[in-house]
C-alpha cells in the first residue's frame, strides 16, 4: 500500500531487524497492511554484525584450523596466514546475497518500507521523515546494542565492541575478552584459530554461565587443551592504555594486558529517546515489558525481539514476530515455551543446548526425581572421524520425559534440531531408543544418548 497522510496501515513495525522484518512478512502474508521502518539496513544486527558475520569468521577459523592440523589426516596442507581483508570480503558477501534476498523479499509482499529514524508519536503511530505514520498497531522491534561497564568507554580502536571487532582490519595479536558469554566465546574461539593469543575474563564461575555446568567444564577444557586463556570467577576493575594496547585489572589486583579489548558484557535494549514512555508503555531498565503474546500494557502497542526481556536471539525474534502478526490477524496463537527454544554457542567446539539445566531439574523436581546421563563423543565414529571430543547430556525426570539436552563438540549445534524435538514433545527415552539412527553420524550419538537412558546401551558401557 502506498504511504500518504491519509493512509492507516494495519501494522506499523517499527525496526526492521529479525523481529520487525519476520512479523512484516508474515502480516503481509495474511493480507495485513503493514509498513516497515528501518533507520539502517532492514536485516538488523543478526544480518549485518551478528550471528551470520560471526559464524563466518568462525568458518574462516575452522578452515584455519584444518590447514593447520591436515597432516593428522594424512593431508599435506601448509597454513600460510589469514589475509584479513579477503575474510572480510567473504563474509561481506555472504551478507550481501542474503541482504539482498531479504530485500527482495520485503518487495514481493508488498511491505510499504521507508527508510529512516522513526519515534514513537502515539499509540498508534510513527513519526518518520517529518511524516507522521498511522496504524492500527504498533509494533516495537528496535532491538539491542552492545553495552559496557561503567567507567569503560569503548573507543572503537582499542577498546572495542562486537560491532568493531566485526570489521576490524587486522588479526591483532593479543586480545583480551571482557565476558565469556556467547559473544564473547565465539570472538575468542575465531581470533584463536586466526592465531592470535586470547585471554577471556568472566566474572561469573564458569564460561558460558547459563548452559548445563557440565557444558561449560566441557569447554573449559577444550579451550585450555586450544590455549585460549581464562580467568575465572573475578570482576573486572578497571582498563587503562598501555604505549602499545590495553591493561585490565581485576578486583582482586590481578592484571592481564594485550592490544584490543574486547568488551562483551551483553547487550542493551535500544528504547532511549524514542517516546515509549511518552506513550505510556511500561518498561524496566530500558526493556519493553511484555504479556506471553507480546502485548504491551497499551493495547495498540506491541513489542518483541531483543527490545523485551526474553532470550537474545534471532530465531526467538523471529518466532515473537511471527506470533504477533498471527495474533493481529486473528489466527489462534499459543505462547512461546522459551526453554524449548535451542541454543548454539558456535565456538569450536560448539556447545547447544535446549531444555533444562540439570541445576534447574532438581530445583523444580526435586533432587531424588531428576535423572542425567552423559554420553561421551569418544565412542561415536563419526566424531572420531572428525577427531572432535565432547559429550551430550540428557536430563531427564525420573520415569518420565527428557527435559534438557545438553551438547558439546563440532558440529553439534548441528544436532539440535532433533533435541528440540525431543524436547518439545516430551519424549520418553525409550520412544528416542526406538527411533533407528543413521550411521555413522553424530546425530547417532543423541540415538545411543537415549538408548543408554532406556537401560539399553549399545556402544558404551552399562
Ligand atoms: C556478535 C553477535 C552474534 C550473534 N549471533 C547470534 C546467533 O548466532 N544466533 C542467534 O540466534 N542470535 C545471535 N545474535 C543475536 C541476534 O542478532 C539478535 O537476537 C537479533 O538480531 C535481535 O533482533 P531484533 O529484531 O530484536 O533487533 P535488531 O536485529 O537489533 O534490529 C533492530 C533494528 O531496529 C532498527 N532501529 C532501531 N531504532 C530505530 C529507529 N528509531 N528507527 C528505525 N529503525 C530503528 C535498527 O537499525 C535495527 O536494524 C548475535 C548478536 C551479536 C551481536
Amino acid at each position: 500500500m502506498a504511504n500518504d497522510a491519509s493512509t492507516v496501515f494495519d501494522l506499523v513495525i517499527l525496526g526492521g531487524g529479525s523481529g520487525g522484518y519476520a512479523a512484516a512478512l508474515r502480516g503481509a502474508q495474511l493480507g495485513l497492511d503493514v509498513a516497515l521502518i528501518e533507520k539502517g539496513k532492514v536485516g538488523g544486527t543478526c544480518l549485518h554484525n551478528g550471528c551470520i558475520p560471526t559464524k563466518a569468521l568462525l568458518h574462516a577459523g575452522e578452515i584455519a584450523d584444518q590447514a593447520r592440523e591436515s597432516e593428522q589426516f594424512g593431508v599435506k596442507a601448509t597454513f600460510e596466514g589469514i589475509d584479513i581483508a579477503a575474510v572480510h570480503k567473504y563474509k561481506d558477501d555472504v551478507i550481501a546475497g542474503l541482504y539482498k534476498g531479504l530485500q527482495g523479499l520485503i518487495a514481493s509482499r508488498k511491505i510499504t518500507y521507508i527508510e529512516g529514524e522513526g519515534r514513537l508519536s502515539s499509540p498508534t503511530s510513527v513519526d518518520v521523515n517529518g511524516q507522521r505514520v498511522q496504524g492500527r498497531h504498533v509494533l516495537l522491534a528496535t532491538g539491542s546494542v552492545p553495552k559496557s561497564l561503567p567507567g569503560l568507554e569503548i573507543d572503537g580502536d582499542r577498546i572495542i565492541s562486537s560491532d568493531h571487532a566485526l570489521v576490524l582490519d587486522r588479526v591483532p595479536t593479543s586480545a583480551i575478552v571482557l565476558g565469556g558469554g556467547v559473544i564473547g566465546v565465539e570472538f575468542a574461539s575465531a581470533w584463536k584459530s586466526f592465531g592470535t593469543d586470547v585471554t577471556v575474563i568472566e566474572g561469573m564461575k564458569h564460561l558460558v554461565p547459563v548452559e548445563d555446568e557440565n557444558s561449560s567444564k566441557l569447554l573449559e577444557r577444550a579451550f585450555r587443551k586450544r590455549g585460549i586463556k581464562f580467568n575465572l570467577g573475578t570482576f573486572f576493575e578497571k582498563a587503562e592504555y598501555t604505549q602499545d594496547g590495553v591493561k585490565v585489572t581485576l578486583a582482586d589486583g590481578k592484571t592481564f594486558e594485550a592490544e584490543v579489548l574486547l568488551v562483551a558484557v551483553g547487550r542493551g535494549p535500544v528504547s532511549q529517546g524514542l517516546g515509549y514512555e511518552e506513550a505510556g508503555v511500561a518498561m524496566d531498565r530500558g526493556y519493553v515489558l511484555v504479556d506471553e503474546y507480546m502485548r504491551t500494557n497499551v493495547p495498540t502497542i506491541s513489542a518483541v525481539g531483543d527490545l523485551v526481556p526474553t532470550l537474545q536471539l534471532a530465531h526467538v525474534g523471529f518466532a515473537e514476530g511471527i506470533l504477533v502478526a498471527e495474533r493481529l490477524a486473528g489466527l489462534k496463537t499459543v505462547p512461546i515455551d522459551y526453554d524449548g527454544v535451542p541454543r548454539v554457542t558456535y565456538c569450536h567446539p560448539e556447545v547447544a543446548s535446549v531444555g533444562i539445566t540439570e541445576a534447574k531439574a532438581k530445583e523444580i523436581y526435586g533432587a531424588d526425581k531428576v535423572v542425567a546421563l552423559k554420553y561421551n563423543l569418544a565412542g561415536n565414529g563419526k566424531s572420531k572421524i572428525l577427531k572432535t571430543a565432547g559429550e551430550i547430556k540428557l536430563v531427564q525426570v525420573k520415569d518420565g520425559a527428557v527435559v534438557g539436552v545438553h551438547m558439546v563438540g563440532d558440529r553439534m549445534g548441528e544436532q539440535v534440531g532433533e533435541a528440540q524435538l525431543i524436547y518439545n514433545w516430551e519424549a520418553l527415552p525409550a520412544e528416542v531408543a526406538q527411533l533407528v539412527h543413521a550411521h555413522p553420524t553424530q546425530n547417532e550419538a543423541l540415538g545411543e544418548a537415549h538408548l543408554a537412558l532406556a537401560g539399553k546401551p549399545l556402544h558404551s558401557h552399562d
